[in-house]
């Protein structure tokens, strides 16, 4: 079988003008690397405006969410922004693309749960995890993760399902989602203290939530200790259905945004982990949804050994 790449042009048109570091040439310098030969096995797939698209946000975010995101992207007339929160910026093209990158994980969970696709990554933007249910936040408007996780269980009944999260940051916004489902299991590793300043190891939720925070300047055999205690050990003993990562590569060591000294070896070695589990308990499924990364280079080819280890687990 195969692995599932979804994009779509329209992710470069949310424009967070000039300096902002959740930026278009993210999915630029991602297309340069995926574009390499080395990645034409993918199967390719657009990120897709789907007319159920707003029906499955709302099984996550109440109405008045949705409404309220949808009215300030009406009132856009060109080349104009609205700051939906101190670095959460609005432009005329946010709108279709956070549409867009929802709809890449509901595309993304049909593939894998049909068996159509192994695995499969969505490069997608605006990113997800730290959208809350009534709030905008940290360059997130929607919480992708836990909406693909949520139609995976409405959808295919998928029973109990796992995001596990390697961003430098804490997705509060995924945690705040799951965090008294026992059947919804939220892991994260995370810089702490960093932005946004949850994530600490007495955060647990109804036992559903396992956060690994670590310190300024930790390396990759400091994560990889972290990852294997608190993330990979309890997720094999949850044993999901499905497996949803939240894949932000700003752990890396050349990041501008976070302090942690993670290197590509590192995201190779967390993602075989994943799926070693996944094919245990989920039959292979993981669906891998893109977060931060800011430095181009590093999160680039940060992306490339992340994809060509799921596309190693679906061969
Ligand atoms: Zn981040």
């Amino acid at each position: 079988m195969s692995t599932l790449l979804i994009t779509h042009p329209s992710f470069v048109d949310h424009d967070t003008g000039f300096g902002h570091p959740e930026r278009p040439d993210r999915m630029r310098a991602i297309d340069r690397v995926l574009g390499h030969e080395l990645f034409s096995p993918l199967k390719r797939q657009q990120a897709p405006l789907r007319d159920d698209v707003e029906e499955q946000i709302v099984r996550v975010h109440p109405k008045s969410h949705l409404e309220r995101i949808r009215s300030v992207s009406q009132s856009f007339t060109t080349n104009t922004y609205a700051h939906v929160d101190g670095d959460t910026v609005m432009s005329k093209g946010t709108w279709e693309a956070a549409l867009r990158s929802v709809g890449g994980g509901l595309d993304a969970v049909d593939a894998v749960m049909t068996d159509k696709v192994d695995n499969a990554f969505c490069q997608v933007r605006p990113p997800g995890h730290h959208a809350e249910k009534e709030r905008a936040m940290g360059f997130c408007f929607f919480s992708n993760t836990a909406i693909a996780a949520h139609y995976a269980r409405a959808r295919f009944g998928a029973e109990r399902l796992a995001v596990i999260d390697f961003d430098v940051h804490h997705g509060n916004g995924t945690q705040d989602v799951f965090w008294s489902d026992k059947d919804m299991f939220y892991g994260s590793t995370h810089q702490m203290p960093l932005f946004p300043g949850t994530g600490a190891l007495s955060e647990t939720g109804v036992g559903n939530i396992w956060n690994a925070p670590l310190k300024e300047g930790d390396d990759g055999a400091i994560f990889r200790e972290a990852y294997t205690q608190r993330i990979l050990d309890p997720l094999m003993n949850f044993a999901p259905d499905l497996v949803i990562v939240s894949a932000g590569f700003d752990a890396h060591k050349h990041d501008p945004l976070g302090g942690l000294r993670l290197v590509e070896a590192d995201f190779m070695w967390a993602t075989t982990k994943l799926v070693e589990i996944a094919t245990k308990t989920a039959n292979g499924r993981i669906v891998s949804m893109l977060e931060g990364g800011y430095n181009l280079e590093a999160l680039a080819k940060s992306v490339g050994v992340h994809v060509r280890t799921l596309m190693a687990a679906a061969s």
